[in-house]
This record gives C-alpha cells, structure tokens and sequence, in this order.
C-alpha cells in the first residue's frame, strides 16, 4: 500500500505503540489518586505536558489534555458563547460549525483563525504574526488575509488558532504568534487518535467544557487518559530529537514538489490548489484537481492500486458538498468536486511518487473520456 492520506491521521510509529503497551501494564493507574502507581502515572503525563510546552515554547501549566483537536476547538468556541466570533473562511468543521452555532453580538470578541490548512496545506498569514513583540495593552490595526481589517485591542479580544496541522511541521512559538489559545491533535504526528491538548494562556478567559472533575486544575473534568497520553509524548520526543520541522522543509518538500512537477508535466487537464513556493504551504501536502475528472472516483480508482489518497477533507467524508475550503479559495465548483489531496509523511519516498505516476496519469484519461464535461 502507497499511503498518502497522512494530514487525515498517520499510522502509530511504532514507539508509541510499544510505550503504549507497556504502559497499559505499568500505568494503569488513576493519575489523580494519592497512592504510589496514582504518583506514578501523573509524572508520565507532566512528562508529555512538558515536552509540548518545549515544543510551543509554553508554561507546562499553560496546557491540558483534551480528546483531540475537535474537543480543543469546542472548549474555546463555547468560552465565547453569546460573544462576536470571527473565523476565516478555511477552517476545520470544528471550529466553523460551533462558532456558528455559539457566536452572539457580545464582547470579548474571539478571532478563530488556523495556522495551516488541512486540505490545501496554505500557511494562513495571521496579522498577529507580523506583530511579533508588539505591545499586549496596544490597540492595532491591520489587514487579515481575508481583506477584512482586524482590529484587535487586547484587552476585548482574543486569538485561537488551530495547530493541529502545524504541530511537528512546521516550528511553532505561542508567544510570538500573539496566540491566547492553541489547538493540537496527537495523531497527526504518529501519536494515538482521542488525544488532543490546548493551551491557555495565562489569564485569559476559561471555562471548562466537561464538568463534574478537578482534573487538569479544574480545567478538563475527566479521568487522565494516561496510555494515550503516553503514546502523545513518545510522538512529540521524536518531533524534538530528530527536529522534524527540519525533515519536512528539506527532504518531504522534494517528493511533494517532485510530485506536483509530474502530474503538472504528464496528466492534460491538471493544475494546482496549493502553491509551492516555500512559506506559503506545509511541505506535506499537494491538493491538485483534474479536469472533467471527479475526485471521489479518481479515490477509488487509486484505492484499487493500493494508492491511498483523500478528497477534500477526510473528515467530511460521505459529504458530497464541494470543499469549502475550495469554494473559498477558488470559487469554482468543478475545481472542487475534482480535487484530491495528497499528504507525505517522514516515511514517504520517491517511490511513492514513482507508483501514483505508474497509475494516475491513466485513471484520470479513463475518467476524462467517460466525462460529459469535456476538456475544452
Ligand atoms: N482541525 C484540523 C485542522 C484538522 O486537520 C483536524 C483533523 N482532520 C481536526 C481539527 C480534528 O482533529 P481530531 O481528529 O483530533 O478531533
């Protein structure tokens, strides 16, 4: 199998799945109880807590576990509620579906706004991150990448953004971000699905989202899921030892480019919906789309090569609506319906890209002639 669907979820490195066995013998433990394997158990989490803080360059207590990056986005969308809510137009389900259902007329006003996309993989330029070092207590005004003029006063909004995506990718700084809230995912980076972390930071708006528990000092009501938080750790160790952010800018960037040069060179009809030029995409992911070729099919047609791809976003699949992320990008529904994404991981090689090109170029011709789109 040629899998590359990895912005969807990556396999477990095997690491984490050898640390998570053993720990479902060895911390099997309630971490919040007061007895020895309970001790035990919560020095493994505050393990994991203090490498993502590393890694984001963040307080450890400025973190909680959470069950991905879903419930992440739902903790701060519903600390807002009843409160103005700005997202762009490129976010995941998770942030735009609650901040529509939550979003009021009231202040503080929330900005939800992701750092990288998933079915693209563009960098989002966040005013914020021009703004590095800029005073907390000042009023500024400047351009969002949609057009809009963001004003932000500090003191009557906030920042999210969603970096489930960037985490492990790309180098990350809360601080110099301007971030008051940050998503993460732990199965985007070969760690285990149903474990998700956010961080606060300090003195900024909070209300938990599940209550009835003092866990996470009151901030995540819930027994730790200490195996999963384990196994989130093990992901992030490796993301710090072999500076990941490094391999993908220098060896993933060359498959993806590698890729995009052939399908551009040898498939009629194709083009482009990420652009390649270095800081404005994730070096992992290519979207491109097919002329008079629909998606869904090009997927299962590759699926039978034992190519794996995704449409879109994988979590809405089974959905047959274009992409918003396309619509918004694009504005053009064929574009969209004929869009696939493909995602590399640290494991990818060029023979991947070898085995995609031995069978795409034919499964988009087949499809093609049987359109009655056409080329022209
Ligand atoms: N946000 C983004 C940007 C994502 O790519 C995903 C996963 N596709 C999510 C949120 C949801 O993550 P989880 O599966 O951890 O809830």
């Amino acid at each position: 199998m040629i899998y590359l669907d990895y912005a969807a979820t990556t396999p477990m490195l095997p690491e984490v799945i050898k640390a998570m066995h053993d720990a479902e013998e060895k911390y099997f433990a309630n971490a919040s109880a007061l007895h020895t394997p309970g001790h035990l158990a919560m020095n493994q989490i505050e393990h994991t807590r203090n490498l993502l803080a590393k890694i984001i360059n963040a307080e450890p207590e400025e973190i909680i576990f959470t069950s991905g990056a879903t419930e992440s986005n739902n903790t701060v969308i519903r600390i807002f509620e009843g409160c103005q809510i700005e997202t762009s137009p490129l976010e995941h389900h998770s942030v735009i579906e609650t901040a529509q259902k939550y979003a009021g007329s009231k202040l503080p006003k929330l900005y939800s706004y992701m750092l990288i996309n998933n079915e693209i993989g563009e960098i989002l330029k966040m005013p914020e991150i021009d703004m590095a070092g800029f005073n907390d207590s000042e009023l500024f005004n400047a351009k969002s990448d949609w057009g809009k003029p963001l004003v932000t006063d500090r003191k009557k909004s906030y920042l999210h953004s969603d970096l489930t995506q960037a985490l492990g990718k790309i180098s990350l700084d809360v601080k110099e971000l301007g971030l008051d809230y940050a998503t993460f995912s732990a199965h985007k980076i070969g760690g285990p699905i149903g474990v998700g972390a956010l961080y606060i930071k300090k003195g900024v708006p909070f209300k938990p989202l599940m209550i009835g528990g003092n866990q996470e000092n009151k901030r995540r009501g819930g027994t730790y899921n200490t195996v999963g938080i384990i196994g989130f750790g093990v992901a992030l160790e490796k993301v710090i030892n072999e500076n990941t952010p490094r391999k993908y800018d220098e060896e993933i960037r060359k498959l993806r480019d590698e890729l995009a040069r052939r399908i551009l060179d040898e498939i009629p009809g194709s083009s482009l919906n990420t652009d390649l030029e270095p800081g404005t995409s994730l070096p992992n992911i290519l979207n491109a789309s097919f002329k008079a070729a629909e998606g869904e099919s090009i997927q299962l047609y590759l699926d039978a090569e034992g190519v794996i791809v995704s449409t879109g976003s994988a979590c809405a699949a089974g959905d047959i609506k274009p992409s918003h992320v396309l619509m918004a990008k694009t504005g053009d529904a064929e574009v969209a319906h004929s869009s696939i994404r493909f995602s590399f991981g640290l494991d990818s090689t060029i023979k991947d890209v070898d085995k995609v090109m031995e069978v795409l170029p034919g499964i988009v011709n087949r499809l093609q002639q049987m359109s009655t789109i056409g080329m022209e």
